[in-house]
């Protein structure tokens, strides 16, 4: 039996060992995905903030053709001013382009806010640029590197079963079959009892029990968590 149990502990080492890459397995690949929301997230506010840049270009060219338009305006109307003879014409004339010189105040007006927005959304892209070339870029680096310890991960795990697969064929069949069932729940499998207390859930096992684990001559299970134990000196000369 004791024999067994050595042969038992090393499968087990092996076994803690892969559920080490199983874990790997589970976190890597998150921070993988949360790395690449992260850049894509920037990239989208970059995306808006161009997108809005854009708008404010299109802004000013309206408002300086809207600007041109009414400067055409007003000088055909003061032209138009020297060959009108009526005075309430003229008057007319006058006041329409004193509204159009208002309007086109207005429309200066506009034109200023929507610089100053432009150059600030421009100073913010910038900034943005910047920011994601010093802090953003870089994690492309980290992603790749996951990626790349991902994969050494995966090519460790094949080992690692292939040598399992390999080893358990020497072992004892029922042994084998109720370690694997136990194994179901997570390594490890086989833990020593310290003293009447069971290594795993730490409940007080019966001394018949404890002193069928002490004998060495069978499969004892802790009768809580059903884990194999044996005596605590066994696991400590791996
Ligand atoms: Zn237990």
């Amino acid at each position: 039996m004791e024999e067994k149990i050595t042969q038992f502990l090393e499968l087990q080492k092996i076994d803690i060992e892969i559920a080490d890459f199983e874990k790997t397995f589970e976190n890597l690949p998150k921070e993988i995905q949360e790395l690449e929301f992260k850049i894509q997230s920037e990239i989208k506010k970059i995306d808006n903030l161009k997108e809005k840049i854009n708008t404010y270009e299109q802004d000013m060219k309206n408002h300086n053709s809207e600007i041109e338009a009414i400067d055409n305006k007003i000088s055909d109307q003061e032209e138009k001013l020297f060959s009108i003879s009526s005075t309430r014409e003229f008057e007319a004339l006058q006041k329409e382009t004193g509204d159009l010189k208002r309007l086109k105040i207005e429309k200066e007006d506009l034109q200023i806010k929507t610089m100053e927005s432009l150059d600030e959304a421009k100073k913010s892209l910038s900034e943005m640029e910047e920011v994601f070339k010093n802090d953003i870029e870089p994690l492309k680096t980290q992603i790749n590197s996951l990626e790349a310890e991902l994969k050494e991960c995966n090519e460790k795990r094949e080992v690692l079963k292939i040598s399992r697969k390999s080893k358990t064929k020497e072992l004892d069949k029922e042994f084998l079959t109720q370690y694997e069932s136990l194994l179901e729940d997570k390594p490890p499998v086989i833990v020593p009892a310290i003293g009447e207390t069971c290594g795993e859930c730490f409940l007080t096992i019966p001394p018949q029990t404890y002193i069928k684990v002490l004998q060495k001559n069978e499969i004892v299970n802790c009768p809580h968590c059903r884990k194999i134990l044996i005596p605590q000196e066994t696991t400590s000369n791996e």
